[in-house]
């Protein structure tokens, strides 16, 4: 007890890591990615940025000689899934419409942020009432906006979120835990509940076989990817597994942003191989609107 004590007050100063809860999932339903299901989804630019591209892609990679460093533009999306019965899912949440939870050094390197359409905004605009929000991981770019979410509608993420992975995401969790006020994380455990969906770990979310988390560790630990079946076909959203057009192409793997290559290497090239064996399959990356 009096060994642990230090260690508890430790937690307590640094604030220890989000309370979570465990997603109960669903049994999955047999599907063929192929058929068209019933989600409708929207991509929405929630803001633009500019950013290293030595963050995005892995210019170390022998395949990125060809590129040079320097500020590449980005963009933060929103993607609003709406499922007939369900009601409206958000895969990440942009910038918000109420004050942002950034301060201090993390809210000076988020500065030049240029919003274009708040999470509240969005939200406001939706018929279908915000049944979860999906979050690809706990990056700062991709959890400002939950300041705008209701209290009550669940907040998902990979095991592993609910703390930061490196120094780098030190920097970041103060905003994600001043976002997230006191709510808990709903999380996918994908060693408890993954199935194998053609190669990937896999939550069937709904139990319908209409949206899935897809296992996507490396950005972060608990970085996930997620699949619609939509009106129009299957649609994958990488996250930040591949934040650019370029680095899902070729396959190479996000830089300096990213903790664990070697995990991120090998679930890229799980996703690639998923969607080359869905030819019609649509393909969102992190940071970049789809041509
Ligand atoms: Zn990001």
């Amino acid at each position: 007890m009096t060994r642990l004590l230090p260690l508890a007050l430790f937690a307590v100063a640094c604030g220890g890591p989000l309370e979570t809860v465990p997603f109960e999932a669903p049994a999955a339903a047999q599907v063929d990615l192929d058929d068209p299901g019933p989600v409708v989804h929207e991509a929405v630019i929630s803001a633009t940025w500019s950013v290293p591209l030595k963050g995005l892609v892995d210019l170390d990679d022998a395949k990125a000689a060809e590129l040079e460093n320097g500020d590449h533009p980005i963009v933060l999306p929103v993607h609003v899934l709406t499922h007939p019965t369900a009601g409206a899912f958000i895969i990440d949440t942009g910038v918000p419409a109420n004050e942002s939870p950034a301060e201090g050094l993390a809210a000076s390197f988020i500065g030049d942020i240029e919003p274009v359409e708040p999470l509240g905004d969005i939200l406001a605009r939706q018929e279908a009432p915000l049944a979860g929000v999906l979050l690809t991981h706990n990056h700062m770019d991709h959890v400002l906006g939950l300041v705008d979410v209701p209290e009550g509608v669940p907040i998902h993420a990979g095991l592993g979120e609910e703390r930061p992975a490196n120094a780098n995401g030190r920097l970041m969790f103060p905003t994600f835990r001043r976002a997230m006020n006191g709510r808990p994380l709903t999380v996918w455990d994908f060693d408890a509940d993954g199935i194998d969906l053609e190669g990937t770990r896999a939550i069937d979310i709904l139990g319908d076989g209409s949206l899935w988390a897809l296992d996507a560790k490396g950005h972060t630990p608990g970085s996930t990817a997620y699949l619609a079946r939509t009106v129009d076909g299957p649609v994958l959203f990488t996250g930040d597994c591949s934040h650019t057009r370029w680095g899902w192409d070729h396959g190479v793997t996000p830089g300096t942003y990213t903790a664990d290559h070697e995990d991120n290497a090998e679930s890229l090239a799980q996703l690639i191989a998923l969607a080359e064996a869905h030819p019609g399959m649509r393909v969102e990356v992190g940071h970049e609107a789809h041509p």
